[in-house]
């Protein structure tokens, strides 16, 4: 199959479309991106990569992060977690207080913002503070992306603090029903930080490949997780990576991923391939417009689907 030529083609005809969306408006580091961006990268279990467009510019990875909390978290506690956090897809915005109430406490999964939030609070209790979460956060992800250079945006970070309020709101509600351990202002700080990681599609698509290789880095041979968690984590990325739009995404995709607010998409081709997409227009439901279209088309012309 000719992967450069497909995404060559995905590129030219994503970027002819009039409408790309809206970029992110809820903090003002994200809010002067240009939308005009478009990048695709996949990475084959070999190492081959293959990118089109702005492949090479970093992004906020934003909820992308909740993937590689998640990992972390499951290595560290297994199915303990499951008893903090659902594995549901909520049919709620990603950052809603009311099921949050209705459900004691107990976020429906760990890719909306309480889920995540708690996930952060798990790896604050085993690694006791927010520099040693956040080092062993930024460790992880170098490791699975083979790439040391990864930091997060200090300014995306602060400025996700300034207005946190939402944020702050799930972290407290959960702290009164007895179901986050450590200091609000820790896990939210914690949490602000591995949103704010910057990386490129190219270090996404290399990042993505244990999760479709059932656990190990197919290129070093590292095992980071059990064949067990990494299908369960795909499995939570088909129904609950796209916030509301999770199952429009799997209609049309048919692949498991992840998006984040900063217009990235990461996505895994079981047994075959790492995929991430970058365009920072947000459709309505807050997923890359130009990515979710280009992620349909290149599943389209390369006929890979999980199904
Ligand atoms: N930092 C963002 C928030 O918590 C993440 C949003 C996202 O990418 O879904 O609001």
């Amino acid at each position: 199959m000719n992967y450069q030529l497909i995404l060559d083609e995905v590129a030219e005809e994503v970027m002819s479309l009039k409408n790309k969306g809206k970029v992110a408006n809820y903090i003002p580091a994200l809010e002067n991106v240009d939308i005009e961006q478009f990048g695709m990268s996949i990475t084959l279990f070999d190492g081959t990569e293959y990118s089109t467009g702005n492949a090479n510019t970093l992004f906020s990875i934003q909820s992308i992060s909740k993937v590689f909390t998640f990992t972390m978290a499951l290595k560290l506690y297994g199915t303990d977690l499951y008893k903090r956090i659902g594995r549901e897809p909520s049919g709620n915005p990603f950052n809603s207080l009311v099921q949050l109430e209705y459900e004691q406490g107990i976020p429906r999964n760990p890719f909306i913002n309480a889920g995540a939030l708690n996930v952060t609070d798990s790896l604050l209790s085993h690694y006791h503070n927010s520099i040693n979460s956040s080092n062993a956060i930024f460790k992880f992800i170098r490791d699975i992306a083979s790439d040391n250079s990864i930091t997060y945006n200090k300014n995306v970070a602060l400025s996700e603090m300034d207005h946190g309020f939402r944020n702050i709101a799930l972290a407290n509600l959960m702290k009164s029903f007895n179901n986050l351990d450590n200091e609000v202002d820790d896990v939210v700080k914690t949490y602000f930080k591995h949103c704010a990681i910057e990386m490129n599609t190219k270090m996404l698509s290399r990042a993505m490949l244990y999760l479709a290789n059932h656990g190990v880095d197919p290129i070093n041979g590292i095992r980071y997780i059990t064949e067990e968690q990494a299908k369960r984590i795909n499995a939570v990325m088909l129904t609950c990576g796209h916030y509301d739009a999770s199952g429009d995404f799997a209609f049309h995709v048919g692949l498991p991923g992840k998006s984040g607010v900063g217009g990235g998409i990461v996505v895994v081709v079981p047994k075959k391939m790492g995929i991430s997409v970058w365009s920072p227009g947000l459709n309505s439901q807050g997923n890359s417009l130009l990515g979710t279209k280009a992620l349909e088309l290149f599943a389209k012309k390369t006929g890979l689907s999980i199904f």
